[in-house]
Formats: C-alpha cells, sequence, structure tokens
C-alpha cells in the first residue's frame, strides 16, 4: 500500500481537523491556514494527485466536488460570491499531492491572483 497522503489521514480521522461535510466521495475541511475569512477545501477520497492526473472516467467526481463546494459556500453564508479554484503543480504553489478545491469568500478577492 502506498503511503497515505496528508488528507487521506485527515479523511481517515487520524490527524484532526474542522471538518464541515463529508460523504462516500469527498470531504470538506476548513483550511487551517486561511487566507480568506472563509476558506475551505474540497477534497476527495480517491487521491489523485494533481488535476493533470484526471482521466475521463473522473468527471463525474469533478461535477460533483464542485456541487459540494456550491452547497457548502451557501452553508457558509457567501452570498456575495466566492472563488473556487485548484492549485495544479509547482507554479501554482500545489503544496499537497492530493487534489482539493479551494473555496475563498467573506472579503472581496482580488485579480488577478498574484
Ligand atoms: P495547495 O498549496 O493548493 O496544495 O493547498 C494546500 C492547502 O492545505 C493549504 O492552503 C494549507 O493551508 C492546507 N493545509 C495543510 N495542512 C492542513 C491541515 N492539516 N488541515 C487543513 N488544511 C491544511
Amino acid at each position: 500500500m502506498p503511503e497515505k497522503t496528508l488528507f487521506q489521514r485527515i479523511a481517515d480521522r487520524e490527524i484532526p481537523s474542522d471538518m464541515l461535510y463529508e460523504d462516500e466521495l469527498c470531504i470538506v475541511i476548513r483550511d487551517i491556514n486561511p487566507k480568506a475569512p472563509t476558506h475551505f477545501l474540497v477534497i476527495p477520497r480517491d487521491p489523485i494527485s494533481t488535476l493533470d492526473d484526471l482521466t475521463e472516467e473522473d468527471g463525474p467526481l469533478v461535477g460533483h466536488l464542485l456541487l459540494v463546494a456550491k452547497k457548502v459556500a451557501a452553508e457558509e453564508g457567501l452570498s456575495g460570491g466566492y472563488r473556487a479554484v485548484f492549485n495544479c503543480g509547482p507554479d501554482a504553489f500545489q503544496t499537497v499531492p492530493h487534489i482539493h478545491l479551494h473555496v475563498l469568500g467573506g472579503r472581496k478577492l482580488g485579480w488577478p491572483p498574484g
């Protein structure tokens, strides 16, 4: 068995987190180092490393992650809008090699990002 990723260990409750939602396909946790007043991560249980590793078969899973992001954003009161972003690879500063959708809101977000 390959070593578990950080986010698998969080999903398996080996590492504590502030978990907002979970289902059979994904978990949602608050980011430990938030970049906005509200910042949570939507993480598939399947430890796909980066967006570049997705296949056609993952299409429904990615759609599910976006729908969960929308649902939790509403529950978190992000009625003024929010940003949902996957960092992919070193140029985007992806630090955890297990895909995760960042959802940020609660303030005006600059564009373009740095
Ligand atoms: P990225 O840089 O796109 O790979 O994002 C990884 C994110 O995971 C960062 O925003 C980190 O703050 C966050 N993170 C790292 N460790 C934890 C943890 N134990 N619990 C919650 N979020 C974490």
